[in-house]
């Protein structure tokens, strides 16, 4: 069925009695061509582009708990291509542009809204990196534009510029970024995925990857064995431990990061605001909600809830930006697994195993890749080739020090990626 307008005002006047599940609930058959390992933002969407562009549909998503109940459910919905550095700029350009057009590709809303990022500033060195970066992204082709104090304080009236500990000098404009409803993502995919034909299949834990003379032949599910031509692996905060199932040892570790909702207020808060002093970004969603993050919790752990050392180090930081976020209630606070690497740049990759293939380590950031991430996977997994976009996203970066761990290997500075 095709969502519109029309479709609502059928249903509306037809007792509602039309409507399908949005995915149907299949079993596992015992062989795909392809089997996606995990069924979150990044392996939803690559199985809508395989299907969409390369035709592949005898593909199968497996999914240990259900669609939607990983990272990318439990981010903070922050979609941007504000990126420095050469490799990661283009890719996220590139995933911005699919953004752009994803409603009308799902036939699915997620509430993409390009409210404007804006990234403060409080330093003379910090106001030359942010003009640099600026510059960097219009090179790219996307939008940048350098705030001072003044143009801060008109459209950022709520933040604290007179008794501040870290005064504002002023903000990079980033127009096109902003925000999607993260779980209306993974459905959107998920859908249109469905539609052209893929098994999604939930509650189905992959416990062993078959490798026969170098070649993967299939999985180990608590469904019962799978075969498949090509295997990919893309299960974010869990990368290590499926990777593990085929002797690869990999340059990711696990942490927690946490995020925060305040109870629904009127609208207050039109973009999204990073601060550069401290651990603390914000939006409101549109619920009302204010939506907020912080850095990770350097305890390794794979629990999925924060703790209250690092909700003190985000609210602090907030206080200090913007006071009046002390009036808000908090409703709710949770934790994802996040698969950091070294460089904070991730790995779309073949791996040393004939048809398996390797898609992770997107540590704060991989919520806005989803679009081009699932685009660049698929074309690795039907090609042979990587995607232009995501050509330097190597594995071997890490074994012989060149790609984005060389040069630019700034990667791994939080504030940079
Ligand atoms: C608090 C927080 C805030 C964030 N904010 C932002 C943001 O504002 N902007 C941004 O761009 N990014 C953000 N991120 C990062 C982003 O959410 C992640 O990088 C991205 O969602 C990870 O990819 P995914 O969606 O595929 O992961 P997931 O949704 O975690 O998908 C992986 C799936 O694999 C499944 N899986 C694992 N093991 C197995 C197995 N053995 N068998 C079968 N299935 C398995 C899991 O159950 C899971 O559903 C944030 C993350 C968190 C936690």
């Amino acid at each position: 069925m095709r969502y519109s307008g029309w479709q609502v005002l059928a249903q509306g006047i037809t007792g509602n009695r039309g409507w399908r599940p949005a995915w149907r609930d299949p079993a596992p058959k015992g062989a795909y061509d392809i089997v996606i390992i995990g069924g979150g933002g990044h392996g939803l969407a690559t199985a809508h582009y395989l299907a969409k562009r390369h035709g592949l549909t005898n593909v199968a998503v497996l999914e240990k708990g259900y669609l939607g109940g990983g990272n990318v459910g439990r981010n903070t919905t922050i979609v941007r291509a504000n990126y420095g550095l050469p490799g990661n700029s283009e890719f996220y350009s590139h995933s911005l542009k699919l953004w752009e057009g994803l409603e009308q590709d799902l036939n699915y809303n997620v509430m993409h809204s390009q409210r404007g990022v804006i990234n403060l500033f409080h330093s003379d060195g910090q106001r030359d990196a942010a003009a640099r970066r600026g510059n960097m992204m219009i090179a790219q082709g996307d939008d940048a534009i350098l705030l001072d104090r003044d143009g801060c304080r008109e459209i950022l009236p709520y933040l604290d510029y007179d008794q501040t500990r870290f005064p504002i000098y002023g903000g990079l404009y980033h127009p096109r970024g902003g925000t999607a409803r993260h779980d209306a993502v993974a459905w959107g995919f998920a859908r249109a995925a469905d539609r052209r034909g893929v098994d999604l299949i939930q509650n189905c834990e992959v416990t062993g990857i078959d490798i026969e003379n170098g070649r993967v032949t299939g999985v180990q599910t608590t469904r019962g064995s799978i075969r498949a031509k090509k295997v990919g692996i893309v299960v974010a905060g869990r990368s290590s431990q499926v990777a593990a199932m085929a002797g690869m040892r990999l340059p990711i570790e696990s942490h927690i990061l946490q995020a925060f909702v305040t109870e629904g207020l009127k609208p207050v808060i039109d973009h999204v605001v990073t601060y550069g002093m401290g651990h603390f970004y914000i939006s409101q969603s549109d619920k009302g909600g204010l939506v907020f993050g912080g850095d990770l919790d350097f305890y390794a752990s794979y629990a999925a809830r924060g703790n209250l050392p690092m909700a003190e180090h985000v609210v602090e930081a907030a206080m200090t930006l913007m006071p009046v976020i002390g009036q808000a209630r908090m409703l709710r606070s949770w934790g994802g697994i996040m698969d950091m690497s070294p460089d904070g740049s991730p790995i779309i990759d073949r791996t040393h195993v004939e048809g398996l293939y390797l898609n992770c380590g997107w540590c704060y950031g991989g919520f806005k890749a989803v679009p081009g991430s699932g685009d660049c996977f698929a074309h690795l997994i039907a090609t042979d080739q990587p995607h232009p976009a995501a050509a330097r996203y190597r594995l071997d970066r890490f074994a012989t020090g060149h790609g984005l761990m060389d040069e630019e290997g700034t990667g791994s500075q939080h504030n940079l990626h």
